[in-house]
């Protein structure tokens, strides 16, 4: 008897480790390796996401889903978005789904004091929120995790503008049109300078906007767009036509604006 009640003593803190792990796992391999082939249209679309495998099942069943529309949002003073981001290599690749760019670790941003390492970008076309019912031709994404494993996404709206951003060229530049791994280039990149100078965001809590849309995302949408040139846009949209999941309903969720007019 005293050895059950021993071994009973182990095998909870085991059994909570091994749920945490798996937690994490999850989220990770979220990016990396989807339990099953997913597209934007057709019969694998996002309408039928949540029945292409058991893990995708929040994609249908989620009240907390991203992308939304972004209006009706409520004005408070929120806390400052504090990004401390370093130049990166340009590891840059294809994933079938997107152009991702993973970034170099120890950039970081801190909100609500919480720190969270800057792991990944990406893009979408169009983009995937939209403000009062407006898309705008894509959307940057730069994907933050903290030591737990949460995640906290920045978003960034593009559009077409005539003045080239050189911090956007090298990416642009080096788009690869064919799926593949990430390979380490000598360009540097540097993500501070993929952002608008306002910090002004909207924030909510949602989810990964691809399978398996794991929920609890803090999403801080940036307000204030940020303009690349047509034929930069021509190039992403060459390779990915549409990958924007459509807008998900808000339902009881808090949409905030940080009317504080800082920064
Ligand atoms: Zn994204």
């Amino acid at each position: 008897m005293p050895n059950k009640i021993s071994r009973a003593a182990l095998l909870v803190p085991l059994l909570l480790l091994s749920l945490n792990a798996l937690v994490v796992v999850g989220i990770a391999s979220s990016q990396d390796a989807p339990s099953a082939h997913w597209t934007y249209e057709g019969e694998e679309g996002p309408g039928f996401w949540d029945e292409l495998a058991p893990d995708y099942a929040l994609c249908g069943t989620g009240r907390a889903q991203s992308p939304i529309d972004i209006t009706g949002e409520q004005e408070v003073n929120l806390a400052d978005l504090t990004l401390n981001y370093q130049p990166s290599a340009l590891n840059i690749f294809n994933n079938g789904h997107t152009i991702q760019v993973n970034y170099d670790q120890g950039s970081t941003l801190v909100y609500n004091e919480n720190e969270y390492q800057l792991v990944q970008f990406h893009f979408h076309h169009p983009s995937e929120h939209t403000i009062n019912g407006e898309a705008f031709d894509m959307e940057l994404h730069l994907v933050h995790r903290d030591a737990n494993g949460a995640l906290a996404v920045v978003g960034v709206m593009l559009r077409e503008g005539e003045v080239e951003n050189p911090a956007y060229a090298p990416i642009f530049g080096h788009l690869p049109s064919e799926a593949g791994e990430p390979e380490a280039t000598d360009i540097r990149v540097s993500a501070g300078d993929l952002l608008p100078e306002s910090h002004l965001y909207y924030t909510y809590s949602g989810s990964l906007t691809t399978p398996p849309c794991t929920q609890g995302v803090r999403w801080l949408v940036l307000e204030t767009p940020v303009e690349v040139l047509a034929q930069q846009l021509e190039a992403f949209a060459s390779i990915f036509e549409l990958n924007a999941r459509p807008v998900q309903p808000l339902n009881v969720r808090d949409l905030l604006y940080d009317g504080s007019a800082g920064e």
